[in-house]
Protein backbone atom coordinates (compact mmCIF):
# COMPACT_ATOMS: atom_id res chain seq x y z
CA UNK A 1 0.00 0.00 0.00
CA UNK A 2 1.15 3.67 -0.90
CA UNK A 3 2.61 5.59 2.35
CA UNK A 4 0.54 8.59 2.95
CA UNK A 5 1.50 11.76 0.92
CA UNK A 6 0.36 15.04 0.03
CA UNK A 7 -0.07 16.40 -3.33
CA UNK A 8 0.22 19.62 -4.93
CA UNK A 9 -1.51 20.59 -7.92
CA UNK A 10 0.43 23.12 -10.66
CA UNK A 11 -2.65 24.16 -12.57
CA UNK A 12 -1.69 25.16 -16.71
CA UNK A 13 -4.08 25.65 -19.00
CA UNK A 14 -3.69 21.93 -20.95
CA UNK A 15 -0.86 20.32 -18.98
CA UNK A 16 -1.70 20.46 -15.50
CA UNK A 17 0.14 18.13 -13.12
CA UNK A 18 1.10 16.93 -9.61
CA UNK A 19 3.83 17.45 -7.08
CA UNK A 20 3.39 14.26 -5.24
CA UNK A 21 5.40 14.34 -1.58
CA UNK A 22 6.04 12.00 0.94
CA UNK A 23 8.67 9.22 2.35
CA UNK A 24 9.84 6.63 1.17
CA UNK A 25 7.61 6.92 -2.20
CA UNK A 26 10.82 6.06 -4.49
CA UNK A 27 9.73 2.50 -3.26
CA UNK A 28 6.76 2.76 -4.67
CA UNK A 29 7.37 4.74 -8.30
CA UNK A 30 6.26 1.65 -10.30
CA UNK A 31 3.03 2.38 -9.14
CA UNK A 32 3.02 5.63 -9.10
CA UNK A 33 3.98 5.77 -12.61
CA UNK A 34 1.46 3.50 -13.95
CA UNK A 35 -1.26 5.26 -14.79
CA UNK A 36 1.15 7.74 -17.25
CA UNK A 37 2.82 4.67 -18.91
CA UNK A 38 1.55 3.62 -22.83
CA UNK A 39 4.00 0.44 -22.53
CA UNK A 40 5.59 -0.56 -19.69
CA UNK A 41 9.07 0.75 -20.81
CA UNK A 42 10.61 4.19 -19.28
CA UNK A 43 14.60 5.96 -19.78
CA UNK A 44 15.71 6.53 -16.51
CA UNK A 45 18.35 9.25 -16.98
CA UNK A 46 20.05 9.78 -13.17
CA UNK A 47 23.88 11.05 -11.99
CA UNK A 48 26.77 8.84 -11.20
CA UNK A 49 25.87 10.07 -7.04
CA UNK A 50 22.74 9.13 -7.45
CA UNK A 51 22.86 5.48 -9.50
CA UNK A 52 25.13 4.59 -6.55
CA UNK A 53 22.87 5.66 -3.40
CA UNK A 54 19.38 5.10 -4.94
CA UNK A 55 18.94 3.83 -8.47
CA UNK A 56 18.51 -0.30 -7.14
CA UNK A 57 15.28 1.00 -4.79
CA UNK A 58 14.19 2.77 -8.04
CA UNK A 59 14.97 -0.20 -10.06
CA UNK A 60 13.50 -2.78 -7.68
CA UNK A 61 10.47 -0.53 -7.56
CA UNK A 62 9.94 -0.82 -11.62
CA UNK A 63 10.55 -4.69 -11.77
CA UNK A 64 8.35 -5.10 -8.93
CA UNK A 65 5.71 -3.33 -11.64
CA UNK A 66 7.11 -5.34 -14.71
CA UNK A 67 8.12 -1.77 -16.04
CA UNK A 68 11.33 -2.51 -17.60
CA UNK A 69 14.06 0.21 -18.73
CA UNK A 70 17.17 1.59 -20.04
CA UNK A 71 19.67 3.80 -18.03
CA UNK A 72 21.91 6.14 -18.53
CA UNK A 73 24.14 7.57 -15.82
CA UNK A 74 26.25 10.61 -16.11
CA UNK A 75 28.63 12.80 -14.47
CA UNK A 76 27.45 14.80 -11.03
CA UNK A 77 28.15 18.58 -11.59
CA UNK A 78 26.74 22.04 -12.95
CA UNK A 79 29.74 21.31 -15.63
CA UNK A 80 27.31 18.56 -16.78
CA UNK A 81 24.83 21.63 -17.87
CA UNK A 82 26.43 21.54 -21.05
CA UNK A 83 26.10 21.21 -24.76
CA UNK A 84 28.28 18.25 -24.86
CA UNK A 85 26.85 16.18 -21.76
CA UNK A 86 23.28 17.31 -23.21
CA UNK A 87 23.70 15.56 -27.26
CA UNK A 88 25.24 12.44 -25.41
CA UNK A 89 22.31 12.29 -23.18
CA UNK A 90 19.68 12.76 -26.90
CA UNK A 91 21.96 10.01 -28.62
CA UNK A 92 21.60 7.72 -25.72
CA UNK A 93 18.08 8.17 -25.94
CA UNK A 94 17.52 8.06 -29.58
CA UNK A 95 20.03 4.81 -29.30
CA UNK A 96 17.70 3.28 -26.81
CA UNK A 97 14.82 3.99 -29.15
CA UNK A 98 12.39 6.47 -26.95
CA UNK A 99 9.55 7.30 -28.37
CA UNK A 100 7.17 9.85 -28.29
CA UNK A 101 4.89 8.47 -26.33
CA UNK A 102 7.19 6.99 -23.93
CA UNK A 103 8.38 8.36 -20.78
CA UNK A 104 11.61 9.62 -19.41
CA UNK A 105 12.52 10.00 -15.67
CA UNK A 106 15.15 12.77 -14.52
CA UNK A 107 16.09 11.26 -11.50
CA UNK A 108 18.74 13.56 -9.91
CA UNK A 109 19.34 17.01 -8.19
CA UNK A 110 18.84 20.26 -10.16
CA UNK A 111 21.69 19.84 -12.75
CA UNK A 112 20.09 16.47 -13.91
CA UNK A 113 16.12 17.67 -13.74
CA UNK A 114 17.63 20.87 -15.73
CA UNK A 115 19.07 19.03 -18.50
CA UNK A 116 17.04 15.77 -19.16
CA UNK A 117 14.06 18.13 -19.24
CA UNK A 118 16.00 20.22 -21.78
CA UNK A 119 17.05 16.53 -23.48
CA UNK A 120 13.04 15.43 -23.30
CA UNK A 121 11.74 18.55 -24.77
CA UNK A 122 13.59 18.76 -27.58
CA UNK A 123 13.65 14.84 -28.63
CA UNK A 124 11.07 14.24 -31.20
CA UNK A 125 9.74 17.33 -30.43
CA UNK A 126 8.79 16.44 -27.07
CA UNK A 127 8.87 13.13 -25.10
CA UNK A 128 7.10 12.57 -21.81
CA UNK A 129 9.18 13.55 -18.67
CA UNK A 130 8.71 12.92 -15.02
CA UNK A 131 10.57 14.56 -12.75
CA UNK A 132 11.89 12.81 -9.34
CA UNK A 133 14.23 14.83 -7.74
CA UNK A 134 16.47 13.77 -5.10
CA UNK A 135 18.39 17.12 -3.67
CA UNK A 136 16.63 19.23 -1.55
CA UNK A 137 16.80 22.46 -4.13
CA UNK A 138 15.62 20.31 -6.88
CA UNK A 139 12.47 19.32 -4.48
CA UNK A 140 11.85 22.84 -3.83
CA UNK A 141 12.08 24.30 -7.03
CA UNK A 142 13.71 23.69 -10.26
CA UNK A 143 11.80 20.06 -10.72
CA UNK A 144 8.63 22.13 -10.86
CA UNK A 145 8.06 24.61 -12.92
CA UNK A 146 8.78 23.89 -16.44
CA UNK A 147 12.58 25.38 -16.92
CA UNK A 148 15.20 23.50 -18.40
CA UNK A 149 18.48 24.17 -20.18
CA UNK A 150 22.13 24.09 -20.12
CA UNK A 151 24.56 26.47 -19.38
CA UNK A 152 26.62 28.69 -22.15
CA UNK A 153 30.13 30.31 -21.98
CA UNK A 154 28.50 33.40 -21.99
CA UNK A 155 26.00 32.74 -19.39
CA UNK A 156 24.05 30.17 -16.81
CA UNK A 157 20.99 28.76 -17.84
CA UNK A 158 21.13 30.44 -21.32
CA UNK A 159 19.80 27.93 -23.82
CA UNK A 160 16.70 25.85 -22.84
CA UNK A 161 13.22 25.29 -22.81
CA UNK A 162 10.09 25.38 -20.99
CA UNK A 163 8.74 22.22 -20.84
CA UNK A 164 6.29 20.64 -17.70
CA UNK A 165 6.81 17.44 -16.43
CA UNK A 166 4.08 15.31 -16.07
CA UNK A 167 4.48 14.54 -12.84
CA UNK A 168 6.95 15.55 -9.95
CA UNK A 169 7.43 12.37 -7.22
CA UNK A 170 9.17 13.82 -4.04
CA UNK A 171 10.58 11.32 -1.67
CA UNK A 172 12.19 13.13 0.93
CA UNK A 173 13.81 9.97 2.42
CA UNK A 174 16.53 10.36 -0.80
CA UNK A 175 17.37 13.77 1.60
CA UNK A 176 18.93 11.55 4.48
CA UNK A 177 21.99 10.93 1.82
CA UNK A 178 22.40 14.49 1.01
CA UNK A 179 25.88 16.22 2.70
CA UNK A 180 25.18 19.54 5.05
CA UNK A 181 26.13 21.69 2.10
CA UNK A 182 24.04 20.56 -0.93
CA UNK A 183 21.11 20.55 1.86
CA UNK A 184 21.97 23.87 3.03
CA UNK A 185 21.98 24.88 -1.02
CA UNK A 186 18.05 23.79 -1.25
CA UNK A 187 17.35 25.77 2.04
CA UNK A 188 18.36 28.95 0.43
CA UNK A 189 15.78 28.58 -2.29
CA UNK A 190 13.10 27.78 0.45
CA UNK A 191 14.25 31.31 2.31
CA UNK A 192 13.69 32.53 -1.30
CA UNK A 193 9.85 31.51 -1.15
CA UNK A 194 9.60 33.72 2.12
CA UNK A 195 11.86 36.96 1.24
CA UNK A 196 10.06 37.62 -1.77
CA UNK A 197 6.58 36.57 -1.27
CA UNK A 198 5.09 35.30 2.14
CA UNK A 199 6.58 36.65 5.58
CA UNK A 200 5.02 34.79 7.41
CA UNK A 201 6.64 31.54 5.60
CA UNK A 202 9.92 33.58 6.67
CA UNK A 203 8.65 33.58 10.28
CA UNK A 204 7.81 29.90 10.20
CA UNK A 205 11.54 29.20 8.76
CA UNK A 206 12.82 31.27 11.78
CA UNK A 207 11.21 29.40 14.06
CA UNK A 208 11.03 25.83 12.55
CA UNK A 209 14.54 26.28 10.38
CA UNK A 210 17.13 24.56 12.89
CA UNK A 211 15.31 21.19 13.14
CA UNK A 212 14.29 21.21 8.95
CA UNK A 213 17.95 21.32 9.06
CA UNK A 214 18.27 19.12 11.32
CA UNK A 215 16.20 16.51 9.39
CA UNK A 216 12.93 16.57 10.98
CA UNK A 217 10.73 15.35 8.59
CA UNK A 218 7.36 16.33 9.40
CA UNK A 219 8.88 20.05 9.62
CA UNK A 220 11.02 19.47 6.33
CA UNK A 221 7.99 18.00 4.08
CA UNK A 222 5.96 20.84 5.53
CA UNK A 223 8.21 23.28 4.47
CA UNK A 224 8.95 21.22 0.77
CA UNK A 225 4.77 21.16 0.30
CA UNK A 226 5.02 25.23 1.16
CA UNK A 227 7.57 26.03 -1.18
CA UNK A 228 6.13 24.09 -3.88
CA UNK A 229 2.53 25.33 -3.41
CA UNK A 230 4.32 28.68 -3.53
CA UNK A 231 5.78 28.20 -6.96
CA UNK A 232 2.87 26.62 -8.14
CA UNK A 233 0.88 29.11 -7.15
CA UNK A 234 3.01 31.92 -9.34
CA UNK A 235 3.76 29.27 -12.08
CA UNK A 236 0.23 28.98 -12.90
CA UNK A 237 -0.74 32.35 -13.05
CA UNK A 238 2.50 33.24 -15.41
CA UNK A 239 4.22 30.54 -16.60
CA UNK A 240 6.46 32.06 -19.36
CA UNK A 241 7.67 34.33 -16.71
CA UNK A 242 5.81 37.58 -18.72
CA UNK A 243 5.49 39.35 -14.78
CA UNK A 244 4.80 37.62 -11.75
CA UNK A 245 7.25 35.14 -11.88
CA UNK A 246 10.41 36.62 -12.39
CA UNK A 247 10.24 37.78 -8.45
CA UNK A 248 11.25 33.64 -8.06
CA UNK A 249 14.91 35.57 -9.63
CA UNK A 250 14.95 37.44 -6.56
CA UNK A 251 18.70 37.00 -5.82
CA UNK A 252 19.47 35.08 -9.07
CA UNK A 253 20.95 38.57 -11.07
CA UNK A 254 23.71 39.10 -8.50
CA UNK A 255 23.67 35.17 -7.73
CA UNK A 256 24.10 33.86 -11.41
CA UNK A 257 26.96 36.39 -12.23
CA UNK A 258 28.71 35.27 -9.05
CA UNK A 259 28.38 31.81 -10.55
CA UNK A 260 29.53 33.08 -13.96
CA UNK A 261 32.71 34.75 -12.17
CA UNK A 262 33.45 31.62 -9.89
CA UNK A 263 33.14 29.37 -12.80
CA UNK A 264 30.33 27.27 -12.45
CA UNK A 265 32.58 25.36 -10.03
CA UNK A 266 32.32 23.84 -6.14
CA UNK A 267 33.92 27.02 -4.84
CA UNK A 268 30.19 28.44 -5.17
CA UNK A 269 27.46 26.16 -5.46
CA UNK A 270 23.96 27.54 -7.18
CA UNK A 271 22.29 27.74 -3.61
CA UNK A 272 25.53 30.00 -1.57
CA UNK A 273 25.08 32.17 -5.04
CA UNK A 274 21.55 32.44 -4.10
CA UNK A 275 21.90 33.11 -0.22
CA UNK A 276 24.39 35.66 -1.21
CA UNK A 277 22.63 37.56 -3.90
CA UNK A 278 19.89 37.75 -1.91
CA UNK A 279 21.33 39.76 0.56
CA UNK A 280 22.65 41.52 -1.85
CA UNK A 281 19.23 42.27 -3.24
CA UNK A 282 18.22 43.83 0.16
CA UNK A 283 21.63 45.69 0.43
CA UNK A 284 20.77 47.59 -2.49
CA UNK A 285 17.35 47.87 -1.73
CA UNK A 286 18.48 49.41 1.46
CA UNK A 287 20.88 51.60 -0.65
CA UNK A 288 18.03 52.75 -2.94
CA UNK A 289 16.04 53.73 0.05
CA UNK A 290 13.14 50.87 -0.69
CA UNK A 291 13.75 48.25 2.95
CA UNK A 292 14.93 48.93 6.18
CA UNK A 293 18.73 48.40 7.56
CA UNK A 294 16.10 45.66 9.64
CA UNK A 295 14.88 43.75 7.14
CA UNK A 296 18.36 43.52 5.47
CA UNK A 297 19.74 42.77 9.19
CA UNK A 298 16.87 39.88 9.62
CA UNK A 299 17.75 38.09 6.46
CA UNK A 300 21.65 38.12 7.02
CA UNK A 301 20.90 36.99 10.62
CA UNK A 302 18.90 34.42 9.39
CA UNK A 303 21.15 32.90 6.75
CA UNK A 304 24.15 33.32 9.50
CA UNK A 305 22.18 31.50 11.79
CA UNK A 306 21.53 28.36 9.43
CA UNK A 307 25.26 28.23 7.96
CA UNK A 308 24.58 29.77 5.06
CA UNK A 309 27.36 32.10 3.07
CA UNK A 310 25.72 35.75 3.11
CA UNK A 311 28.88 37.35 1.37
CA UNK A 312 31.01 36.79 -1.82
CA UNK A 313 34.25 37.51 0.54
CA UNK A 314 33.54 34.40 2.51
CA UNK A 315 34.44 32.12 -0.58
CA UNK A 316 38.30 31.51 -1.44
CA UNK A 317 38.13 33.62 -5.10
CA UNK A 318 39.56 36.30 -6.58
CA UNK A 319 36.73 39.20 -6.51
CA UNK A 320 35.13 40.19 -9.95
CA UNK A 321 35.80 44.01 -11.04
CA UNK A 322 32.54 45.96 -10.74
CA UNK A 323 32.95 46.64 -14.10
CA UNK A 324 33.11 42.88 -15.12
CA UNK A 325 30.38 42.06 -12.71
CA UNK A 326 27.87 44.26 -14.31
CA UNK A 327 28.99 43.01 -17.52
CA UNK A 328 27.80 39.47 -16.06
CA UNK A 329 24.79 40.81 -14.76
CA UNK A 330 23.55 42.42 -18.44
CA UNK A 331 24.07 38.72 -19.78
CA UNK A 332 21.46 37.42 -17.36
CA UNK A 333 18.29 36.33 -19.71
CA UNK A 334 15.92 39.37 -17.63
CA UNK A 335 17.87 42.03 -19.35
CA UNK A 336 15.54 43.47 -22.20
CA UNK A 337 17.14 45.49 -25.00
CA UNK A 338 20.09 45.96 -22.92
CA UNK A 339 18.40 47.29 -20.05
CA UNK A 340 18.43 45.11 -16.47
CA UNK A 341 15.32 44.67 -15.11
CA UNK A 342 16.49 43.75 -10.99
CA UNK A 343 13.90 41.77 -8.40
CA UNK A 344 14.29 43.93 -5.27
CA UNK A 345 12.47 44.60 -2.05
CA UNK A 346 9.99 47.03 -0.14
CA UNK A 347 10.60 44.88 2.68
CA UNK A 348 10.76 40.88 3.57
CA UNK A 349 7.98 39.30 1.57
CA UNK A 350 7.45 41.92 -0.65
CA UNK A 351 9.68 41.53 -4.08
CA UNK A 352 8.65 43.28 -6.87
CA UNK A 353 10.35 44.25 -10.61
CA UNK A 354 12.36 47.32 -10.51
CA UNK A 355 11.96 48.28 -14.30
CA UNK A 356 15.30 50.57 -15.94
CA UNK A 357 17.64 49.47 -12.87
CA UNK A 358 19.86 52.75 -12.41
CA UNK A 359 23.46 51.31 -13.69
CA UNK A 360 25.15 53.89 -12.25
CA UNK A 361 23.35 53.46 -8.68
CA UNK A 362 24.02 49.76 -9.00
CA UNK A 363 28.05 50.49 -9.82
CA UNK A 364 28.40 52.78 -6.44
CA UNK A 365 26.96 49.89 -4.57
CA UNK A 366 29.07 47.17 -6.24
CA UNK A 367 32.13 49.39 -6.16
CA UNK A 368 31.12 49.86 -2.31
CA UNK A 369 31.51 46.09 -2.08
CA UNK A 370 34.18 45.02 -4.39
CA UNK A 371 36.67 47.59 -3.97
P1 LIG B 1 23.11 19.06 -8.30
O1 LIG B 1 22.12 18.50 -9.21
O2 LIG B 1 24.49 19.31 -8.81
O3 LIG B 1 23.20 18.15 -7.00
C1 LIG B 1 24.14 18.45 -5.99
C2 LIG B 1 24.96 17.21 -5.64
O4 LIG B 1 24.17 16.31 -4.90
C3 LIG B 1 25.46 16.43 -6.85
O5 LIG B 1 26.78 16.03 -6.58
C4 LIG B 1 24.54 15.23 -6.90
O6 LIG B 1 25.16 14.11 -7.49
C5 LIG B 1 24.28 14.98 -5.46
N1 LIG B 1 23.04 14.31 -5.10
C6 LIG B 1 21.84 14.39 -5.71
N2 LIG B 1 20.92 13.75 -4.98
C7 LIG B 1 21.55 13.23 -3.92
C8 LIG B 1 21.13 12.47 -2.79
N3 LIG B 1 19.84 12.15 -2.58
N4 LIG B 1 22.07 12.09 -1.89
C9 LIG B 1 23.38 12.45 -2.04
N5 LIG B 1 23.82 13.18 -3.07
C10 LIG B 1 22.91 13.58 -3.99
O7 LIG B 1 22.66 20.48 -7.73
P2 LIG B 1 21.27 21.04 -7.19
O8 LIG B 1 21.64 21.94 -6.09
O9 LIG B 1 20.26 19.99 -6.96
O10 LIG B 1 20.74 21.91 -8.43
C11 LIG B 1 21.43 23.05 -8.88
C12 LIG B 1 20.98 23.33 -10.29
O11 LIG B 1 19.58 23.61 -10.32
C13 LIG B 1 21.66 24.55 -10.91
O12 LIG B 1 22.16 24.22 -12.15
C14 LIG B 1 20.53 25.57 -11.04
O13 LIG B 1 20.70 26.44 -12.13
C15 LIG B 1 19.35 24.69 -11.21
N6 LIG B 1 18.07 25.31 -10.87
C16 LIG B 1 17.07 25.23 -11.79
C17 LIG B 1 15.84 25.78 -11.50
C18 LIG B 1 14.71 25.62 -12.48
O14 LIG B 1 13.65 26.23 -12.29
N7 LIG B 1 14.86 24.80 -13.50
C19 LIG B 1 15.62 26.41 -10.26
C20 LIG B 1 16.67 26.48 -9.36
C21 LIG B 1 17.90 25.92 -9.67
Amino acid sequence: MLPKYDTVRVKLDDYSYNIVIGEDLLHFTGKILDKHLNRRRVAIVTDDNVAKLHLPKLKKSLDLCLIDYCCLSIQHGEASKSWATLEKTVEWLLDNRVERDDLILAFGGGVLGDLVGFAASILRRGVSLIQIPTTLLAQVDSSVGGKTGINSKSGKNLVGTFYQPKLVVIDTSVLKSLNIRDFLSGYSEIVKYGLLGDKSFFDWLNKNGKQLIGGKQAILRESIKKSCSAKAKIVSSDEKEKGQRALLNLGHTFGHALEVATGFSDRLIHGEAVSIGCVMAFEFSRDMGFCTDSDLNQVVTHFKEMGLKVDIKEVPVKLPKTDDFISLMLNDKKVKEGVMNLILVRGIGLAFVQEQTDLSKLRTFLLKKFG
